[in-house]
């Protein structure tokens, strides 16, 4: 009996070292791909990458710091490939059931606006790029809103009822919101801010006039 736990033990403790080394294989070889997807903007096999991001992000993250490299790469290619997979979803949404949310640091220093339930309520004074861009997304029919923390985001969300989200923030926050709208089954997609800080940051507006597919005709 004594002898059948023994080999018991031992088979469950040498599955437990397999299972380890196999996943390691799988982080260095996730790894590998973002490193290279990050390089060349070229994603191959993305499943498996987005796989290794979701289930091994901590020892991924610690390969890439054990060889010197910035883990913040992880995030970003992580970031892409969830853009990737929800862009056609997000745009065969009705563009009424679209929302946008714009971080507050976002607006000019001296802004104006004043603080409402849905957020701060751009005058559009010319003073930062938000309320053109705002304007041109309403013109397309979004919802826009400009927001000051996630609690606001949670609230205008429930109330809304959007099936897309749009989401401009640092990369802590649009990784937090796509996390979200995975949790509420809403197609999310997030742009990570050039600059990211308290206030004036800076975001390439090229890029978010592409995503919300301005041509500037609307
Ligand atoms: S355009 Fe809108 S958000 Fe920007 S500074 Fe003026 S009022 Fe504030």
């Amino acid at each position: 009996m004594a002898f059948e736990i023994e080999s018991l033990f031992t088979i469950i403790g040498e599955a437990v070292v397999y299972f380890a080394i196999f996943l390691f294989i799988i982080a260095v070889l996730g790894s590998l791909l973002i490193g290279y997807s990050f390089k060349t903007e070229r994603f191959i096999f993305p499943n498996f990458m987005l796989f290794s991001i979701i289930l091994l992000e901590t020892l991924v993250k610690a390969l890439f710091r054990f060889v010197g490299m910035d883990d913040s790469m992880v995030d970003d290619v992580g970031i892409a490939l969830k853009n990737k997979i929800s862009m056609r979803k997000f745009r065969d949404t009705p563009l009424d059931k679209r929302l946008i949310f714009f971080p507050q640091c976002l607006r000019a220093s001296a802004c104006p606006s004043k603080l409402s339930p849905e957020g701060m309520q751009c005058i559009n004074c010319g003073s930062c790029e938000i309320g053109q861009a705002k304007k041109s997304a309403e013109e397309l029919g979004y919802k826009v809103f400009i927001v000051p923390g996630s609690s606001f985001i949670r609230r205008l969300v429930r109330k809304h009822k959007p099936a897309a989200i749009l989401g401009v923030g640092c990369m802590t926050e649009v990784k937090a919101g796509l996390e979200m709208c995975e949790k509420l089954n809403l197609f999310g997609v997030g742009l990570v801010l050039e600059k990211a800080g308290c206030v004036s940051t800076v975001l390439d507006w090229d890029k978010f006039y592409e995503f919300i597919e301005f041509d500037g005709h609307a």
